[in-house]
């Protein structure tokens, strides 16, 4: 029977991206889908390369600089399936101009008539031009990621441990990474609580020229390689961050009876901000992001919390035990809660992710799941 070195759970983003730099370094990997690759929230994804915007903090500071790893990464790796032309910022109620204007990252301004000059058809919009952005195919990305990689369609229903090995039907591997985007956990995180955000993406054929990608609340990209067009959100948050995803969106009951009503009124949007002509939508994707309340992703070798509180239940009442004592599952990590810039994050995230395994360099303290373990932990007792 095969032993792998390492069997990733979830071939999104996330997942693909880990398999990929682990077999760079000359690791065997699996990886597992119940559904298919870049069927998750990845296969839904627009997916853009976009910076974040405003005044500079933890947060857009990581997000600016996995943004600069990744166009070079992607470039390098997947050229045909990345399409770099920059992206139109368009004021909405998140973004006003003086937030759009108040960053670090180079831009300029662009009026509604130097606009109406690059092309008739945009709206009169006006917005920020950021050139450090794309637009990739998350399809042949997650494809070409784990192509040395042995895949199997399989949904992990469970862990068996023995004998240092997980064990599986077919094979067994040493090491496992959760890379499940919004689907239940199959071992228990209580501390990383996922709020799945639902979105809607179509792929569109028109014989509009879009000269590059337009951000407002929805997103519309530049044309393709193959000259259609996609356009984007992410809107749908469900009601409580306590559910889990038991099925992926496009069998969920949530959503899948209100498919009409989401193409129309993403192309209505797109409509306010550039004409679309002899427009017909070639495909529509369903998919739901993962996101924690902090916003920051979560990777790291996973903590056992129940063992953990057991062994040391001084640390409801805040007694601080160092990371290094709690209680881990063995040989088991994760990498979740991508969030909104799950393509532009997972690169870095990876890279830092297997570092931490293979080589012990620490990953940074706000991707940590030890933050959210100890947070949890001392919570509960106030409660
Ligand atoms: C509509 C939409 C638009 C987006 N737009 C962008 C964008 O423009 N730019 C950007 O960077 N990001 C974007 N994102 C976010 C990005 O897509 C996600 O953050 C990222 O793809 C998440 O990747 P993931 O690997 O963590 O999860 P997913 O892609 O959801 O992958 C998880 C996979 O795990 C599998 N799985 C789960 N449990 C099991 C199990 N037990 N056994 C086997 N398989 C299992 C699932 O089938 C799934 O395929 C968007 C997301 C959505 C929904």
């Amino acid at each position: 029977m095969k032993i792998y070195d390492f069997l990733i759970i979830g071939a999104g983003s996330g997942g693909c991206n880990c398999a990929h730099y682990l077999q760079q370094r000359g690791l065997s990997v699996a990886i597992a889908d119940k559904e298919g690759v870049a069927s998750g929230g990845s296969g839904a994804a627009g997916a853009f390369l976009s910076p974040l915007a405003g005044v500079q903090n933890s947060y857009n500071r990581f997000i600016n600089s996995a943004l600069e790893y990744s166009l070079e990464f992607y470039e390098k790796m997947t050229p045909n399936s990345i399409v770099k032309k920059g992206v139109l910022r368009v004021e909405n109620n998140n973004f006003n101009s003086a937030k759009l204007q108040t960053n670090s990252i180079k831009n300029h301004y662009i009026s509604a008539k130097e606009l109406q000059e690059i092309s008739q058809n945009f709206t009169q919009i006006d917005g920020y031009f950021y050139e450090n952005a794309a637009i990739l195919n998350p399809h042949e990305v997650c494809q070409e990621l784990i192509k040395e990689c042995d895949f199997y369609n399989y949904n992990v229903k469970e862990l068996k441990y023995e004998d240092g090995l997980y064990i599986f039907d077919d094979f067994k591997a040493k090491n496992i990474i959760l890379a499940q985007g919004v689907i239940k956990s199959i071992v228990e995180t209580p501390y990383i609580k996922i709020a799945p955000i639902f979105g809607v993406k179509i792929d569109v054929k028109t014989t509009t020229k879009v000269p590059f990608n337009i951000h407002k609340s929805i997103s519309v990209s530049t044309n393709k390689k193959d000259s259609t067009i996609s356009i984007g959100a992410t809107k749908e948050r469900h009601d409580t961050s306590e559910m889990e995803c038991l099925t992926s969106c496009d069998k969920c009951a949530f959503y899948v009876n209100n498919e009409q009503g989401q193409v129309e009124e993403l192309l209505k949007d797109a409509r306010e901000l550039i004409k679309l002509e002899d427009v017909k939508v070639t495909k529509v994707y369903r998919g739901a992001r993962a996101t924690i309340k902090s916003y920051f992703p979560v990777i790291g070798k996973v903590i056992d919390y129940e063992q953990s509180l057991k062994k040391y239940p001084s640390i409801k009442n805040g007694t601080k035990i160092p990371p290094e004592l709690l209680t881990y599952f063995e040989n088991l990590y994760i990498i979740n809660a991508l969030g909104s810039r799950g393509f532009v994050v997972a690169p870095m995230l990876a890279k830092l992710l297997c570092e931490e395994i293979l080589d012990s360099k620490k990953v940074p303290q706000e991707l940590s799941n030890e933050k959210l373990f100890y947070k949890m932990a001392r919570t509960k007792v106030s409660t």
